[in-house]
């Protein structure tokens, strides 16, 4: 289905849709003061993308490098070329350690796999443990944020899941006490997990070990208490150094929810006595968007959220209208790659105001990598017709100044005489959801030239 198809219910909702729009700019907001707060953060921006442009130049070397010394650290590395070798590999080390409980740490990596669907058709428990991630579990439904995976839900909301599901007193809604519900539930499946699977958020080369960030603790608690760690990793998650770490830890938590450093930056290298340690490092699609000098730089993407937060079309339609495991506007780019057929329509849920370019801690160009990707899908031909004929008028009429000009003033004068069904009726899609405002007198040059001559200016 298209994005606008999907954001429908979302935006008809219209408490809801003002209420997501404003908590994810709380964050952004957030995310700003924090920024600012950093007198070298431009600098800092510009050094982790530098570190990241290089490190995909040499990706298969750091992948080699880190596969020897993980090896040496007692790490069992296993290679993914997709999403369905991942759960097959995944499935045969817990079959070998006759594992029947899994606890999981938020990855977006196995969200991206449908590793829990997969696990549960054979016979695990699978039980997310960041509390967001849990909730949309409880609820059977995907993450609909990358950082923030139940943002759209309201409190009430999680009180009516949490009282059908773990026995909360209904119409319970206090976030305290929910929580308080939610920690000793968890508790419970920590306790009684076989096994603990990880995301990775930065692996080293350098040393063979990764790091797994949170903020509620549950990777640490997930992978200490059973004997068997499987740690699942996309191949981009690459950092050549530990010394690189300082960097992106840096701009990681600033930017997705505006903190200083995420509560708990778990430092990995090898297994403890007794227990084992598995990395799976997956390709799926990677390598050849690796290949791609217009969109490369997508994979330089730390999953920070910043993006999304400051999206004005995300933050009003939701991140289920995106039907990917990334949604927003890098999400807008890397799922068409993947399966442009199914998703041609993500890259014009945009207005390319590049707000997402200037918030990326990166520096990833999404903005003209989201206009390339119309570019990208034309040449396959996925673009209907009726978006290819408006585009190929509207880009006439802004070669031609007096095309534009005449259609300018024809627009003016009729706006402010046709009858209101001329423009908000069933057949314009556009204004079902838009309110034009009040058209001007006269066009922007004009009133730009009478000013110039009211104020003397000659030049
Ligand atoms: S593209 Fe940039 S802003 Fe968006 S999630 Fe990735 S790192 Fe964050």
């Amino acid at each position: 289905m298209s994005h606008p198809t999907l954001a429908k219910g979302f935006v008809n909702n219209k408490p809801r849709a003002q209420w997501h729009d404003k908590a994810l700019w709380f964050v952004r907001e957030k995310r700003d003061r924090m920024a600012h707060g950093v007198p070298e953060w431009e600098e800092l921006r510009q050094q982790a993308s530098a570190i990241k442009i290089h490190t995909m130049s040499q990706l298969p070397n750091y992948l080699e490098q880190f596969e020897k010394n993980a090896k040496a650290l007692g790490v069992h590395v296993h290679w993914a070329i997709d999403g369905d070798e991942h759960n097959r590999i995944v499935h045969e080390i817990l079959q070998q350690h006759n594992v029947k409980r899994v606890v999981k740490s938020k990855s977006m990596l196995t969200e991206e796999c449908h590793l829990n669907p997969f696990l549960e058709k054979n016979g695990y428990e699978v039980v997310d443990t960041d509390l967001g991630e849990r909730i949309v579990q409880l609820r059977n439904e995907p993450p609909s944020h990358i950082v923030l995976p139940a943002i759209h839900i309201k409190k009430e909301e999680v009180g009516e899941c949490f009282h059908e599901h773990l026995g909360t007193e209904k119409g319970a809604s206090d976030p305290n006490y929910l929580t308080e519900a939610a920690r000793n539930h968890l508790r419970e499946r920590f306790c009684s997990a076989d096994a603990g699977i990880t995301g990775v958020n930065f692996a080293l080369a350098e040393t063979g070990g990764f790091v797994v960030c949170t903020n509620e603790g549950n990777a640490d608690l997930g992978v200490s208490l059973p004997k068997l760690h499987i740690a699942c990793m996309g191949i981009e998650k690459l950092l050549p150094r530990a010394s690189d770490l300082a960097v992106f830890l840096r701009l990681l938590a600033r930017s997705a929810t505006g903190q200083p450093i995420t509560t708990y930056s778990s430092h990995f290298h090898g297994p403890r006595e007794g227990s084992e340690m598995h990395i799976v490092l997956v390709d799926n699609g990677r390598s050849g968007i690796l290949q791609s000098p217009e969109f490369r730089r997508s994979l330089n993407c730390i999953r920070c959220g910043a993006c999304m937060n400051t999206c004005p079309v995300y933050r009003r339609s939701g991140g289920h209208s995106y039907e990917s495991a990334v949604p927003g506007p890098i999400g807008s780019i890397l799922t068409p790659l993947k399966t442009p057929e199914s998703h041609s329509s993500l890259p014009f849920a945009c207005s390319l105001c590049g707000s997402c370019t200037d918030v990326c801690p990166v520096k990833i160009d999404l903005h003209h990598q989201l206009l390339a990707m119309r570019g990208f899908l034309d040449r396959k031909k996925l673009l209907g017709m009726s978006k290819k004929l408006s585009m190929k008028f509207v880009s006439g009429l802004l070669s031609h100044k007096w095309m534009y000009t005449t259609a300018g003033s024809a627009a003016r004068t009729a706006l402010r005489w046709l009858p209101r069904f001329a423009v908000y009726n069933p057949l314009n899609g556009w204004g079902k959801q838009r309110e034009l405002p009040e058209p001007p007198k006269s066009s922007f040059r004009d009133q730009y030239a009478a000013h110039k001559k009211q104020s003397g200016d000659k030049s």
